[in-house]
């Protein structure tokens, strides 16, 4: 079966098409500027190949009829017939706390996702948004949606609950929920199969432009860092990570901006983009740093020791810790990062293997050496994989 995955911004619009034979990832694609000027579809397919698509996209139906148009096209298409497509697997933000896991879509869950749009003002109503273009394009196709805080709902209350007044929790929702749960599931997946990790206690650290951390018992997440909004938790490529909340009432009297505007500014002009002062791309810190850039080496510092400190407060939740997973760009890449978030967890029994660590890269390793306690991994996330896995388990017949 051929299965299409959609992952539908405000004005983008990601998909992939996968085999589910071997696999294997037959196209990708993506349309830009949805709904402004110069609109513009890329589709890669057969193993390099490319081919641009300069259109205005009046919106994301027209951006789904380009994809559709891109995948039959008689040259650069993938497929004959869109009946060859078996189902739609659609990755959404929010699902609050009634769509815990994955789910065949049909009126209730987009009613619930149309609901949960205050916890994901900017996903949701764009992947709702792209659910009803596919719909109009293709109305025969079963589709999935598959949640990004979906994996985090095992959670406890213990670490789910805000210190504030019930109400708000009961009335508004208000509590950690955690992203990124598509990559942590498919991780935490890929190392309890591994001999001797079936049941264990696991640190997953998905470290990329958005960053966070989840704490896996038996592979089931237990915290999670990102909170209520992808904001909280550790410092990022723009985002600053949890500080004290006071801050916003501090800047917005100070500097006479409204909330909003702060929240934006410790969204989009915080992480490592404001402490380097010169760009939230891991890369180029390291290249300041190199150059003696005293701010570049400060930002690695705090980034590093921020990290640290989630992966011992989770080993301590956890009550001991079997294994640490790296991940993502920063985390499947970048053997320095992963050194220095390692160092001095040596208390705890992380023992890396330096030469291991600094060979590996955008593959699947183990960087610990055989005498260490604690195993610690690199594992390329995919979170494409993992919606379509299941795609079509529910809608195999
Ligand atoms: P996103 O959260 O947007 O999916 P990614 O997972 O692609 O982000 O991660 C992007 C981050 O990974 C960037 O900060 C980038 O600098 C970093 N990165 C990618 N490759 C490397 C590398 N070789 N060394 C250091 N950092 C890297």
């Amino acid at each position: 079966m051929k299965i299409l995955i959609i992952n539908a911004g405000s004005s983008s619009l990601k998909y992939q098409m996968i085999d589910m034979q071997d696999e294997s990832i037959i196209c990708k694609g993506l349309v830009e500027r949805i709904g402004i000027e110069g609109g513009k579809l890329t589709h890669q397919y057969g193993g390099g190949k490319k081919y641009t698509l300069e259109s205005p996209m009046k919106d994301h139906t027209v951006a789904m009829k380009a994809v559709l148009e891109a995948l039959l096209h008689p040259e650069h298409g993938v497929i004959k017939s869109i009946d060859e497509i078996g189902a739609v697997g659609h990755r959404v933000l929010h699902g609050g706390e009634k769509l815990t896991k994955s789910v065949v879509i049909d009126q209730y869950v987009m009613d619930v996702i149309e609901e949960n749009i205050p916890l994901g003002p900017l996903h949701n109503p764009a992947n709702l948004m792209g659910i009803k273009a596919c719909r109009e394009v293709m109305p025969e196709t079963p589709m999935v949606a598959v949640f990004d805080t979906a994996f985090h709902q095992t959670m406890p209350p213990k670490a789910y609950l805000y210190g504030i007044p019930l109400k708000y929790y009961k009335n508004l929702g208000i509590r950690r929920y955690g992203f990124h749960g598509t990559s942590h599931r498919y991780i935490a997946g890929v190392i309890t199969q591994k001999p001797g990790l079936e049941k264990s206690r696991v640190v997953i650290c998905h470290l990329g432009n958005g960053s966070s951390l989840s704490a896996c018992v038996d592979g089931k997440c237990v915290d999670t860092s990102m909170g209520l909004t992808p904001l909280e938790g550790v410092l990022m490529g723009t985002r600053s990570g949890s500080l004290d909340p006071a801050v916003v009432q501090f800047i917005s009297e100070r500097e006479n901006m409204t909330a909003t505007e702060v929240v934006n500014m410790l969204n989009k002009q915080s992480g490592l983009l404001a402490l380097s002062e010169r760009s939230s791309d891991m890369r180029d810190v390291y290249v300041g740093a190199e150059e003696g850039d005293e701010k570049c080496k400060v930002t690695l510092d705090v980034w590093a020791y921020g990290v640290k400190k989630y992966v011992g407060a989770y080993a301590a939740a956890m009550g001991g810790l079997d294994a640490i997973v790296f991940t993502a760009g920063i985390g499947e890449n970048d053997y320095r990062s992963r050194a220095s978030v390692c160092e001095g967890l040596e208390f705890l029994g992380v023992e890396i293997d330096q030469d291991k660590n600094k060979t590996l890269r955008g593959a699947e390793g183990l960087i610990s050496k055989d005498t260490s306690k604690v195993q610690v991994w690199v594992i390329p996330t995919n979170e494409e994989l993992a919606i379509a896995r299941d795609t079509l388990s529910l809608t195999q017949k």
